[in-house]
């Protein structure tokens, strides 16, 4: 490892088994001057258990605007800095972005240690397309904002990589099923390199039947990998713009119709937005 002075260290930190903790981020927890954890007693156990006794100072989402300061204070002393949060990679729905960017706008090196990611290994067990993928972090967990968000990703043809919780998995996987079709192929990642793993693909509203079934099912920390939509094939660029648009708006609103025109026809969503309003005029 180059010196480790000055610079902030973006360690990620297993998301099950402290196996998979690897030697290079273990021995960077132990050479930095402080370690900013999210939750200082919960990381704690994980230092002492691989014999670490870098003093620790917390870094969440509450204290992290107040934190930037210190962080930055001890690397202009020529400190290192190492970032952790729970579980995983920092930043990945998880504290730190607002401390890398000051870190780096400071003139401060940033290095990571790269390791366990939910998102990646659920997407690298789920045996759907891997080339292309979108990450979604956590879906609203307020019912009309989740399905506003599923609604607005519906005809993303990519992968869509969600993180869930056991309180919602159930209504989230049901809301897909509603909103993306019954048949939208979706995988549920559990407990991910932990005891009870398990991953499972199918068909949406089978998912939903599946986990409805056992309660077990629905326990643990979970990835759900949503198979992206198909590809819509565009129209012949011959249908006059205006005939098409006018068909649409006979069948639903301007935005829809502006939308899904776009897509049919591959020009600019707002040009034709516009050309909808003229001709609703
Ligand atoms: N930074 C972490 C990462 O790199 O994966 C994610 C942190 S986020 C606060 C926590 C969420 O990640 C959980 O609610 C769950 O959706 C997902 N997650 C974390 N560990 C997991 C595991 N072992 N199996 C499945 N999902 C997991």
């Amino acid at each position: 490892m180059p010196s480790t002075s000055a610079t902030l260290w973006i360690v990620a930190t297993p998301i099950g088994n402290l196996e998979d903790f690897s030697p290079r981020a273990s021995r960077t927890l132990a050479q930095v001057d402080v370690i900013a954890a999210e939750d200082t007693r919960y990381s704690g156990r994980l230092t002492r258990h691989l014999g670490i006794d870098t003093p620790m100072i917390s870094l969440h989402e509450h204290n992290e605007q107040a934190r930037i300061e210190q962080v930055i204070d001890r690397l202009a002393a020529g400190e290192s800095v190492a970032l952790i949060s729970d579980a995983g990679t920092p930043l990945i729905s998880d504290p730190g972005y607002a401390l890398v960017r000051a870190v780096r706008e400071a003139g401060f090196a940033v290095q990571a240690v790269p390791g366990p990611c939910a998102a990646i290994a659920a997407l690298s067990v789920a045996g759907l397309p891997s080339d292309r993928f979108v990450f979604e972090g956590f879906l609203p967990s307020k019912a009309g904002a989740r399905r506003a968000r599923l609604e607005a990703l519906a005809d993303e043809t990519r992968t869509l990589l969600v993180y869930e919780s056991s309180h919602r998995i159930e209504k989230s996987v049901t809301d897909i099923a509603a909103v993306m079709g019954a048949g939208r192929a979706v995988g549920l990642c559990r407990e991910l390199s932990k005891l009870h793993e398990q991953s499972v693909v199918m068909a949406a509203s089978e998912l939903a039947v599946w986990l409805a079934a056992d309660d077990n099912r629905r326990r643990g920390e979970f990835v759900l990998v949503i198979e992206g939509a198909p590809p819509i094939e565009r129209a012949d660029a011959d249908i006059p713009l205006d005939a098409l648009l006018a068909e649409l708006l006979s069948l639903t609103g301007t935005k829809q119709a502006a939308k899904a025109a776009a897509r049919l026809t591959g020009r600019p969503t707002n040009e034709i937005y516009a050309r909808a309003l003229a001709l609703g005029e």
